[in-house]
């Protein structure tokens, strides 16, 4: 990225801190990728149990290998059974560290997620010991509502195709809040502020990152 964008985010990235730090969040900032894994997986360390929020954020940084070395990782797989998926999920919820990645960060410290099947929603409002959440320079948006337009009109799409669903927003490049049985846009969470008892740990990233 160009030093000069990457000077001019870094600015918008330190005031998102401060709006995050408000809303009670904990909030770290990495200029790179490596170290943004290292402090991951450092923090994570071993024998944990891990969910994951199905993220390409979380796959991009690449620390999954180094982490399923050493911790117990619980993310479902497209060959599950629905009991298996149950039952990883459940575990998800249960874990020491839940691993995930927003659809939108807003320049006043909000994160707003977007789910089909809700998951990952369940898991970030209660249940996980920690909570990190890993969001790119390009997940920051000016408020809820362009968080939500950022959700179902890129983030959504691009999801979309990556899953190989033949939803409407694939052809027409915008979302038309569709009535398909395979719609991914189903639960919206936003955190306004941390949730009383959930230690959640935002993780922002001065490089695009994910979807
Ligand atoms: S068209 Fe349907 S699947 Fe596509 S973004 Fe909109 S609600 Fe989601």
């Amino acid at each position: 990225m160009d030093e000069n964008i990457k000077k001019a985010n870094k600015i918008i990235i330190e005031n998102v801190k401060k709006s995050l730090l408000k809303n009670r969040f904990n909030c770290e900032v990495f200029e790179n990728k490596e170290e943004l894994s290292g402090y991951i997986i450092k923090t994570v360390g071993e024998g944990k149990k891990i969910g994951l929020g199905g993220s390409v954020s979380i796959k991009e940084i690449g620390v999954l290998d180094k982490l399923s070395k050493t911790n117990e990782i619980f993310t479902h797989k497209p060959e599950m059974s629905p009991d298996e998926r149950r039952r990883v999920w459940l575990n998800a919820i249960d874990s020491d560290f839940y691993l995930a990645s927003p659809q939108a960060v807003t320049c006043d410290g909000k994160l707003i997620f977007v789910d089909g099947t809700g998951n990952r929603c369940a898991a970030l409002t209660w249940g996980p010991k920690h909570i990190l959440l890993v969001a790119g320079v390009n997940k920051i948006v000016k408020n809820e509502e362009e968080g939500l337009r950022r959700a179902r009109n890129i983030a959504a799409i691009r999801n979309n195709i990556r899953l190989n669903k033949k939803n409407p927003c694939v052809i027409t490049g915008k979302c038309e809040d569709c009535q398909s049985e395979e719609r991914i846009c189903n639960i919206l969470t936003v955190l306004w502020k941390k949730p009383k008892i959930t230690d959640i740990t935002v993780l922002l990233l001065n490089e695009e990152l994910g979807y």
